[in-house]
C-alpha cells in the first residue's frame, strides 16, 4: 500500500492525476471524454448526457473539431465544457512550446467560429496522455489555463465492447473509493503519426447510460470543473 502511495505522489507531480483533489470525497463527478469529436459516438453520447441533464467536459483535438464542427457546436448548445486536448494530439505538442502555442491558437480560433463559441471561455486544458511536460507547463502558466485533472485513471482507451463491463465495474469501484472523482473515457483513441485509430467505441454511449443511473442511485452529483468555491 506504501508503495502504491509513494507511486500515486510521484505520478500526481508530472500527469494530471490528482487523487486527492476535489472532487474525491464529495459525492460528486465529473465526466470527461477525450479525443473526439466522434462521428461514432458523439451524438448518442450528447443524447445520453441530455436525457439524465447530465454536464460533462469534452476534452476535444481540434482537429477533429474542424471535421465535426456540429457535434462541438452542439456539446456548447447543451450546456458542456470544452477543454482544450491541442490540435495535433502530436508528440511534438507535448514537447515543443513553439508548436504548442501556435496549435493552441488554432484550436481558440477553430472554437470561436462555432456559432456557440460564447458558452465557452476555453480555460480548462487537458495535455495530451495527461503529461505535464515543461512546454506543457508553461503553456498553462503563460495562458492562465486551468488543469483539467482527475482522480483516477482506468484505461479504457483501447477497450472493445466485450471490455465494457469490466471498465464500468472498475470505475464504480473506484468512485465509490473515492467518494467522488473526475473521470475520463475516450470517444476516439488518437495515435500521434496515424489517423484515428479504429477502436468500437459502440458500447460507450450506452454504459455512460448505465454508469449515470447507477451513480445518481447511489446518490452521486454530476458537476463540471467550473465550480470555483470548491475546486479551488
Ligand atoms: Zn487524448
Amino acid at each position: 500500500m506504501q508503495k502504491l502511495n509513494v507511486i500515486s505522489s510521484i505520478l500526481s507531480g508530472c500527469t494530471i492525476l490528482e487523487p486527492d483533489k476535489w472532487p474525491q470525497g464529495s459525492g460528486e463527478i465529473i465526466l470527461t471524454f477525450d479525443d473526439g469529436p466522434s462521428e461514432k459516438t458523439s451524438n448518442q453520447l450528447l443524447d445520453v448526457l441530455y436525457k439524465h441533464r447530465v454536464p460533462a467536459v469534452f476534452c476535444y483535438i481540434g482537429k477533429n473539431i474542424i471535421d465535426y464542427p456540429e457535434i462541438a457546436n452542439r456539446a456548447l448548445e447543451d450546456g458542456h465544457s470544452i477543454a482544450i486536448h491541442t490540435y495535433s494530439h502530436s508528440l511534438q505538442s507535448l514537447t515543443s512550446s513553439r508548436t504548442l502555442d501556435e496549435e493552441t491558437d488554432s484550436f481558440i480560433k477553430i472554437i470561436k467560429s462555432l456559432p456557440c463559441s460564447s458558452n465557452t471561455d476555453l480555460k480548462l486544458f487537458r495535455p495530451p496522455l495527461g503529461l505535464k511536460t515543461p512546454s506543457i507547463r508553461r503553456l498553462v502558466n503563460s495562458r492562465g489555463f486551468d488543469y483539467a485533472y482527475l482522480t483516477f485513471f482506468v484505461n479504457d482507451a483501447y477497450s472493445k465492447p466485450k471490455d465494457a463491463a469490466r471498465i464500468i465495474h472498475k470505475i464504480k469501484c473506484k468512485i465509490k473509493e473515492h467518494d467522488g472523482a473526475a473521470i475520463v473515457f475516450h470517444e476516439l483513441r488518437y495515435i500521434d503519426g496515424r489517423d484515428r485509430y479504429e477502436i468500437d467505441k459502440s458500447w460507450l454511449p450506452g454504459a455512460v447510460d448505465e454508469l449515470i443511473k447507477w451513480a445518481k442511485s447511489e446518490g452521486f452529483v454530476f458537476t463540471t470543473y467550473k465550480n470555483p468555491s470548491k475546486a479551488g
